[in-house]
């Protein structure tokens, strides 16, 4: 019996490469796997493998429909010299913090790790498939998703890709990453409103069957590049496994010790990757759940309530500014003990009301998981912090894991062996953490601050955001938030 995939709210089973081409469910549910595989391996056979062959083994047992002369092509694909360390993902280690560095692929954020591997699931999956139809990726970004998805994308043939970003949500790099994207099939809209606006009418897109069938009509069918397609959540997977063995292998832990994880979260699809290497039988003990000041998740582990009525703040790690970390569904399927019913009522309620309340019994379920945050001013110290006491660099959103991690040491002294996941280059948010190191901002564009950042602290500039601001824009569309569907319509028909 090979593993299927079904809605967190219901519904038929479906099989891996069907629910890799839907990405969302039409009840609006999230696909999950009916099982998480184990790992079947011995821990030292693992060992020898390198980031590639990891990939092909985690990612083989969660998507069983693929051959693996297939398997082979999507990782040898993905995972090759667009990323900018041989390892794909190198572990630097300051004391019992090893920083999992996600961010060496070609926009410079973890996205990579899965936007590079997702268009060949995709391709793939319609050739088994023997769809027609062309497949449109509609994906709603807070700034990372957005790049790594075009750079993915781009001249993937059945393709069209139509990214939303909101238009003052994100860092000016970020911005400029995506509106100087080449490639035939690409587009980039800013929207007027935030991530949570630009989500939603992503979403509304999706649920809205006469829109799909007018689509469908001219041979179009929508797709998600968003973390809630699960062929972004499985290639995610494969990083936690293989920072466990590479710790064991560096000597820094033992065969069977448990180590700690900690993920500066948004959507709720990083961390919960890592909740599946755990539930595949790596032995990790908490899952760290680290927020920025919309707490929204502090407050759900804390409380057991979640409550989305609250402005959302933009803040100096913009890529985590979510209100709705639509993962969280899927977790909350397990911890509701497979229940879809459950699910749908709790989905039903935040929809309606903005809020819901899991009670004690479901609660206990989330022991594995520890939820903190920092602040504004926590972000920066951090920053600061970090680099004098170990001459390191590190990104907004990483400063958040470790500014939590250290809240977590404080609360609990669980001092265990920890894997920080590092999300993103600090040139992606150059001006935050030039600002941080005590660099003068003032006046100064991001463009600029790039030179300043590499000339204070000796990292050398990613080449592919050397002299990005010379780049020609190409993507000038805007819309306001209840425009997208027609902005779609507009642009596929050009
Ligand atoms: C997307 C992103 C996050 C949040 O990840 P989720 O999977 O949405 O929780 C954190 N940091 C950076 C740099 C990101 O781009």
């Amino acid at each position: 019996m090979s593993l299927k995939y079904i809605s967190t709210r219901g519904g038929k089973e479906l099989n891996s490469i069907e629910a890799i081409v839907k990405g969302i469910s039409e009840n609006g549910g999230l696909y999950i796997p009916t099982e998480i595989p184990r790992i079947d391996k011995e821990i030292y056979e693992l060992k020898d493998y390198d980031y590639r062959e990891l990939a092909k083994y985690i990612i083989g047992k969660f998507f069983p429909d693929f051959t693996e002369e297939e398997l082979k092509n999507c990782v040898e694909g993905a995972y090759d010299s667009k990323f900018n360390d041989e390892k794909i993902v190198p572990i630097v280690s300051k004391d019992n913090a090893n920083f999992l560095e996600l961010y060496h692929g070609a926009t410079l954020a973890f996205k990579d790790m899965a936007l590079s591997i997702l268009p060949y699931f995709i391709t793939t999956s319609l050739k088994k498939l023997n769809q027609k139809e062309k497949l449109v990726i509609l994906t709603a970004t807070s700034g990372d998703t957005g790049k790594a998805a075009l750079e993915g994308f781009k001249d993937v043939e059945g393709t069209e890709i139509i990214v939303f970003y909101p238009e003052s949500g994100v860092s000016q790099i970020q911005e400029r990453q995506m509106i100087t994207q080449e490639g035939n099939n690409t587009h980039v809209v800013g929207i007027e409103g935030n991530f949570d606006d630009a989500q939603n009418g992503v979403k509304e897109a999706f649920n809205n069957e006469s829109f799909k069938k007018e689509l469908k009509e001219k041979g179009y069918l929508l797709s998600s590049a968003n973390s809630i397609n699960i062929g972004r959540l499985v290639p995610q997977v494969v990083y936690y496994v293989y920072g466990y063995i590479n710790l064991l292998k560096e000597g820094r832990i033992q065969e069977g010790e448990k180590i700690n994880i900690v993920v500066p979260t948004g959507n709720f699809g990083n961390i919960l990757a890592g909740y599946y290497a755990k539930l595949m039988g790596i032995p990790i003990d908490k899952l760290i759940t680290a927020s920025n000041e919309n707490n929204v998740l502090y407050d759900f582990f804390s409380t057991g309530i979640y409550d989305r009525n609250r402005e959302l703040k933009l803040t100096i790690s913009p890529s985590m500014d979510i209100l709705i970390s639509s993962n969280l569904e899927r977790l909350l399927y397990k911890i509701c003990g497979d229940n879809p019913n459950k699910v749908k009522e709790l989905m039903g309620e935040l929809s309606e009301k903005g809020r819901y309340e899991i009670d004690s019994e479901i609660r206990e379920n989330l022991n594995d998981f520890y939820g903190n945050f920092s602040t504004e001013e926590e972000i920066e110290y951090t920053i600061k912090e970090v680099y004098e006491k170990y001459d390191y660099v590190i990104d907004t959103h990483t400063a958040v894991a470790y500014n939590v991690y250290q809240k977590y040491l404080k609360d609990t002294g669980d001092d265990k062996k920890t894997l920080i996941a590092s999300t993103a280059s600090p040139f992606k948010f150059t001006r935050s953490v030039a600002k941080a190191l005590g660099i003068n901002v003032e006046g100064k564009t991001d463009f600029e601050l790039v030179y300043e950042l590499s000339d204070k602290t000796g990292l050398e500039i990613p080449k592919n955001i050397y002299k990005i601001e010379d780049k020609k824009i190409i993507h000038k569309n805007k819309c306001k938030k209840d425009e997208m569907k027609d902005i779609i319509r507009e642009l596929l028909n050009e």
